[in-house]
């Protein structure tokens, strides 16, 4: 029999298609924008939003160039004065997950709707989640105001992301879809669109790494980072909440869920029979956790949290939060099971 489950329809317009950013103008019109406010980060990310802002022509309000990975809560703060004194009344995020997460802090604290233009695979575009920090601790709040209105996907403006951000933000898409098939909320609908997901980037994301300019491969990784975020929508589970805990003490983000999911995938999947199931097939491999560190060892990225900047000394700590949050499913998770992954991952 099928579990129970609870399924709740997004309200979001998704645009694919090579080309399509310089369909933004369209879509700002759409949601009515006469005044959109772009926001990138600094350097590459400066140079598309510029590019945006020329797109929207009279629609812009101006770029604000000034994301920060995790959100801090300054940058997050200088966003929204930087959005009033514009007097913006709608949202462009153009970038990764980093300028897309600032968006969100924006739209939570003035309610203006987004609309989300990714060029990384870490999927935050398609989730109503907003991850701030604070000093070293991050904080997390699911809230439907953040949630980007409109996507558009244009797998042109990945053709230049660096083969270690493409690696990385890669892997944070196939972490998205792992524990999608683990996590309690877990619908048929989204196991069906993670193992998809895993696919796809099992097919692809090694090709898109070695030739940046294939653009089937990038295309491919673009839709499954969509399908990635989509099947993210039902929640998490240790592995994410075990990120969450290491990107408070300043770990990167995408490198340390492509390190740690080998290792939080063997604990899981030791109690998840059809997960693993659907992952052995998306990954044509009869032990997932090898394949996936198989999959990692064969990228251009960290390998260990010592290499991302873990001290050991800190282990204990992350345990013990990680223990705090009494993870039940699908199997329990005590300090000493967490320091156990923490040490395997160090
Ligand atoms: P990122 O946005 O931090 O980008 C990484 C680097 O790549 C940056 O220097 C950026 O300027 C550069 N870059 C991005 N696109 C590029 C391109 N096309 N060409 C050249 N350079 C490019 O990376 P990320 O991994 O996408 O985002 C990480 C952040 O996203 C973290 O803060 C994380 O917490 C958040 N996140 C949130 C969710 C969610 O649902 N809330 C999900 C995933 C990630």
């Amino acid at each position: 029999m099928s579990s129970p489950f609870v399924h709740d329809s997004l309200q979001q317009r998704v645009v694919f298609a090579p080309g399509a950013v310089s369909r933004i103008g369209e879509e700002a019109e759409r949601l009515k924008f006469e005044r959109a406010l772009v926001i990138a980060t600094p350097g590459s990310g400066e140079r598309l939003g510029s590019r945006i802002v020329e797109e929207l022509g009279a629609r812009a309000a101006g770029l604000h160039a000034q994301a920060v990975i995790h959100v801090p809560v300054a940058v997050a703060r200088a966003g929204v004065e930087a959005a009033r004194t514009a007097d913006a009344d709608g949202l462009v995020a153009a970038g990764g997950g980093s300028a897309i997460g600032l968006a969100k802090a924006i739209a939570r604290e003035t309610g203006l709707a987004t609309i989300a233009v990714p060029t990384t695979y870490s999927g935050s575009e398609v989730t109503a989640v907003l991850g701030t920090t604070d000093g070293d601790r991050k904080v997390t709040v699911r809230d439907e105001r953040v949630r980007a209105r409109t996507i558009i996907y244009d797998p042109d403006l990945t053709l230049s992301l660096p083969p270690a951000v493409t690696a990385a933000s890669g892997m944070n898409g196939v972490a998205h879809c792992v524990e999608a098939l683990w996590v309690e909320g877990r619908t048929p609908l989204a196991e069906a669109v993670a193992a998809e997901a895993v696919r796809r980037f099992a097919d692809n994301l090694p090709r898109a790494v070695k030739d940046g300019r294939d653009r089937h491969a990038r295309g491919e990784c673009l839709a499954a980072a969509w399908l990635a975020g989509l099947s993210l929508s039902t929640g998490s589970a240790l592995h994410h909440k075990l990120a969450h805990v290491l990107g408070g003490y300043g770990l990167p983000h995408a490198e340390t869920h492509a390190i740690l999911l080998p290792h939080t995938t063997r604990f899981n999947l030791a109690s998840a029979g059809l997960a693993r199931a659907r992952l052995a097939e998306a990954l044509r491999a009869s032990d997932p956790a090898v394949a996936l560190a198989d999959m990692v060892a064969g990228l251009p990225i960290p390998q260990r949290l010592r290499e991302v900047g873990l001290e050991q000394a800190r282990i204990a700590d992350a345990a013990a939060e990680v223990a705090a949050l009494a993870i039940a499913l699908p199997r329990p998770v005590a300090a000493e099971d967490a320091r156990v992954i923490l040490e395997a991952a160090f």
